[in-house]
């Protein structure tokens, strides 16, 4: 062997080589990828907020067997439950053969995504326009948000007690709205602004209306017109606002993108791209050695505070309740339990390498990643998951032939981020993030590759089987 041939031979044997899991993939395999995918995409069309995302997986659990966890009621290795929390979380449950003190097995993602919520009082008029006021949710880049078509979801909750859906701007017939920008000609000093500050927050209005109701003794009358006809559809007055969710998203539907179809362009994919894995993994889970729990949660892209996000104790109780249900100690439960915290990842974008360091950057098409920790200046605000768990998560991809990556957010000044994963390792579960890479994260459009999606969806089921 000469010494060129050894030297090959012993990198090899001895470097760590990151795959394109494309390239030499079967047609077997790449067909299993499109065909999972197309159900994504269903999902992500019909699941645009929370709300839906919980209601349209719920339906899907009904399905394949699931019914609403009831306390007190006794339950046997491979029944499958699960618990609605106020409609935004929810956690999917396969008992196991094992009581849960032994330990759960659990997946978790999150079902909110960044987008325009009305304000309390939103609508007013101006100029004989009739517009909403919004308050943005989550980290959203605020020039991005105008121009685009925006379709409204949400409910508004009355004093009786009823709760009234909204969905306008979906179908193809349905009315759409538009937050407007500057033209160029006049932008001059626009232009002047940072690209933070490009469109400020109190100028993501939305314009929702433009005919004015008939009677011209009185002021206001194009919101008037827009009151009337909401009054006519959904029988509410402008006080009702006081005490609805109405959100503004993106009303294009998810497509494939690129001449080779594989990739997908979608609103809302960090983080359903993880939440749709998570859940069509779970659904297929019979009878499995430990719990299996897939948790899809709210709240995620403003910190996981409050009742529905997995900052508060549901998941705690929830694992609490099935060790209890079988004479188990909750907490003994928790410590011996695991999760693959289930998020996106930056994936390197062809013309913004600078942000990453290529080493550790996740890319398209190379699996799903596995991030031992997020967090920004020196790892603040992040679950460091311990090498001997991401051993573990290793050893479990490559047995199944998971085609998998690692990742980080970004170089290490640059920025940086979190997930869940820190909550529910505070609760003393052994965690790890671990999703698909994304291009355009928190965009109205945002990309992924359909290989890592599949393989997330594979990943979650064999941690959880
Ligand atoms: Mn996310
Ligand atoms: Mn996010």
């Amino acid at each position: 062997m000469s010494e060129k041939n050894a030297a090959k031979a012993l990198k090899e044997k001895l470097f760590y080589k990151k795959v394109n899991g494309r390239q030499g993939a079967d047609e077997t395999l790449l067909k299993s990828v499109d065909d999972y995918c197309e159900g994504y995409k269903k999902f992500l069309n019909t699941s645009k907020t929370e709300r839906e995302a919980a209601k349209n997986a719920i339906e899907m659990a009904k399905k394949h067997g699931f019914a609403p966890f009831e306390q007190g009621k006794k339950y046997n290795a491979g029944d499958k439950v699960y618990v609605n929390n106020r409609g935004k979380t929810v956690a999917f449950i396969v008992i196991g053969k094992q009581p849960a003190e032994k330990g759960v097995n659990i997946t978790a993602a999150h079902i909110d995504s960044p987008r325009l919520d009305l304000k309390q009082n939103p609508l007013y008029e101006e100029i004989e326009l009739a517009l909403f006021k919004t308050h943005y949710y989550g980290g959203i880049r605020k020039y991005q948000w105008t121009a685009v078509p925006l379709a409204l979801h949400g409910v508004f909750a009355l004093k009786d007690g009823s709760v009234i859906e909204v969905s306008l701007g979906e179908k193809d017939d349905e009315p759409k709205f538009v937050v407007n920008d500057l033209l160029p000609h006049l932008a001059t000093e626009q232009n002047k602004r940072t690209l933070a500050d490009g469109i400020k927050g109190e100028e993501l209005n939305v314009l929702v209306g433009s005919h004015p109701f008939k009677d011209d003794s009185e002021s206001e009358l194009v919101k008037l017109n827009v009151l009337k006809l909401l009054n006519e559809k959904y029988g509410i007055t402008e006080t009702d606002f006081l005490s609805a969710e109405l959100e503004l998203v993106p009303a294009f539907k998810a497509s494939d993108i690129g001449f080779d179809r594989s990739m997908i362009g979608s609103y809302g994919q960090d983080d359903r791209v993880c939440a749709y894995p998570a859940l069509t993994a779970v659904l297929e889970v019979e009878n499995p050695e430990k719990t299996a729990i897939a948790i899809l949660t709210d709240k995620e892209e403003i910190g996981s505070d409050g009742n529905t996000g997995l900052n508060s104790d549901f998941l705690r109780y929830v694992v609490t309740d099935i060790a209890a249900m079988q004479g188990g100690d909750g907490t003994v439960a928790l410590r011996n339990s695991k999760c693959l915290s289930a998020d996106v990842n930056a994936g390197i974008d062809p013309t913004f390498q600078d942000v990453m360091e290529r080493k550790n950057a996740a890319r398209l098409n190379y699996g799903v990643v596995v991030t031992k920790f997020t967090g920004s200046r020196g790892k603040a605000g992040t679950s460091d998951a311990s090498a001997e768990y991401v051993a573990e998560i290793r050893a479990m991809l490559d047995k199944a032939d998971i085609t998998w990556q690692t990742g980080e957010l970004g170089k290490v000044d640059i920025g940086g981020g979190g997930t869940v994963a820190m909550y529910i390792a505070n609760m003393g579960v052994d965690v790890v993030d671990l999703g698909v890479p994304v291009l355009s994260m928190h965009a109205p459009f945002e990309t992924t590759a359909k290989f890592d999606v599949y393989m997330c969806y594979r990943a979650m089921y064999e941690f959880m089987k």
